[in-house]
């Protein structure tokens, strides 16, 4: 079934497509470029904030806005899902069957929870101690399950096999969760370990020393290479396989009274096997200037490409001008630039007031953004995740301004 032509088809309206295309209108002053949007969801919501709401320290009604709201205006909002990709004539097919063709694509739908990937998850989530703060559904629980702990409890933490968004999100909540125990005088009686698939607390050295440091100042009971793949909701058991080292091969049972977990993450179905994904389904972008490797008016950005930086919306806020100026550069006949350097954010909230910002480019290299030593926790960083960067996600990032400050690439750790 035919429908409608665009000059740029954005797919998926979330952080990366409302901001990609905010940012072609700005650009556009002659009111000139045709834009749509494909999001079949009505509601959008600043994910960042998870960790905080599921800390008790920030609501989820000031999370979530209309998407309706969001799309800017002149920007056509197609309302379903993108069901199929046909870059050799360029259209892409909805799930009604209509296919909407283009001049310019730009695809961002994000990452999928996977809720099926660990056994006994779908049914246990959200109710009797598990929790996550990745959906909007359960993220509310995690807090009640905090609150309830008492003396003797076990408060476990999961962490599965990367890709996932914000790849700090899964310890920062552990962190949170320990803070309040020590608040509540109660902490040296309940027992709270952090069990993560991979071989490292966080995928940047730099800033994986500290961490390593800061979980063993909450007493956090680390365990590396393990990971979830059950739960026995009805007996509170949590079943791990251990992937790598001495007990490789082996399964470890814990009992829990929280158990918070943060489920595998995938692509979207419409991007499986599709002409624009590489093998394991991300659209395959070239690492700087998001163009796609074979298609050359395909750009992939945010959770969904292929790119190697860490997935959060950090990265979205500068890989989304690179976009748009590829897109404007290949409409005038110019060339491309490759201006994407990596930058992913992650600030790691380890105490309530308290934040380590980790700021890096592609290499792991330290790019902090304040002239302060990036390896510290601060409270000003935590004024700057709860109250400024909410600010610069609505106001500026989804509004299509790009002025913001810009991270320091000649930063040299001290020795
Ligand atoms: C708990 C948690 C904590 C986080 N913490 C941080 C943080 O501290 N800092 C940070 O920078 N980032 C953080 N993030 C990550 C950040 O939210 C994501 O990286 C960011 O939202 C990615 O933007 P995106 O546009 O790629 O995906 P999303 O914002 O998720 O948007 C994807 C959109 O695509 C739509 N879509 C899906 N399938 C289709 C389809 N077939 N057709 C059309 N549309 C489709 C979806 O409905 C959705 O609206 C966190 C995320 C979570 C869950």
């Amino acid at each position: 079934m035919a429908g409608a032509h665009h000059q740029v088809l954005i797919v998926g309206g979330g952080a990366a497509g409302i901001t990609v295309a905010a940012e072609l209108r700005r650009h556009d002053h002659e009111d000139a470029i045709d834009i749509a949007i494909i999001e079949p969801s009505e509601a959008h919501y600043y994910q960042p904030a998870f960790t905080l709401v599921g800390a008790g320290a920030y609501s989820l009604k000031a999370t979530r806005k209309d998407e309706a709201k969001l799309i800017p205006s002149g920007v056509t909002w197609i309302k379903e899902a993108a069901a199929g990709f046909d870059p050799d004539n360029n259209a892409v097919t909805l799930t009604s069957g209509v296919r909407v063709t283009y001049d310019y694509l730009v695809v961002c739908p994000g990452l999928k929870l996977n809720w099926d990937a660990v056994k006994g998850l779908k049914d246990a989530v959200g109710k009797g101690g598990v929790c996550s703060n990745y959906s909007p559904d359960t993220v509310e629980y995690t807090f009640t399950c905090i609150e309830n702990l008492k003396r003797g409890d076990s408060a476990i933490f999961t962490q599965p096999p990367m890709p996932i968004k914000c790849p700090g999100a899964p310890q920062k909540i552990a962190y949170l969760a320990a803070d309040y125990l020590k608040k509540s005088g109660i902490r040296q009686f309940v027992d709270v370990k952090f069990l993560t698939q991979t071989p490292a607390i966080f995928g940047v050295p730099f800033y994986a020393k500290e961490l390593v440091k800061i979980a063993a100042g909450h007493n956090i009971d680390v365990r590396y290479n393990h990971n979830l793949v059950e739960i026995d909701a009805a007996n509170k058991k949590a079943t791990f396989d251990i992937v790598a080292g001495d007990q490789q091969g082996q399964k470890l049972v814990l009992d829990y009274t929280m158990l918070h977990v943060t489920p595998p993450q995938t692509v979207p179905d419409v991007l499986k096997g599709s002409p624009i994904s590489n093998a394991a389904g991300f659209v395959d972008v070239h690492a700087n200037s998001l163009q796609h490797v074979k298609y050359k008016n395909v750009f992939g950005l945010g959770d969904a490409c292929s790119t190697a930086n860490s997935k959060t919306a950090a990265a979205v806020r500068k890989q989304a001008p690179v976009v748009v100026r590829n897109i404007n550069h290949l409409i005038r006949n110019k060339p491309i630039e490759e201006a994407y350097d990596g930058y992913a954010s992650c600030p790691l909230t380890t105490a309530y007031g308290k934040v380590l910002m980790a700021e890096f480019i592609y290499g792991g290299k330290p790019t902090p953004t304040l002239p302060l030593d990036p390896a510290k926790e601060r409270w000003i960083n935590w004024t700057i995740k709860s109250t400024g960067l909410p600010i610069l996600y609505w106001d500026y990032m989804l509004k299509g301004f790009e002025a913001f400050p810009g991270h320091d690439t000649k930063f040299q750790p001290p020795a």
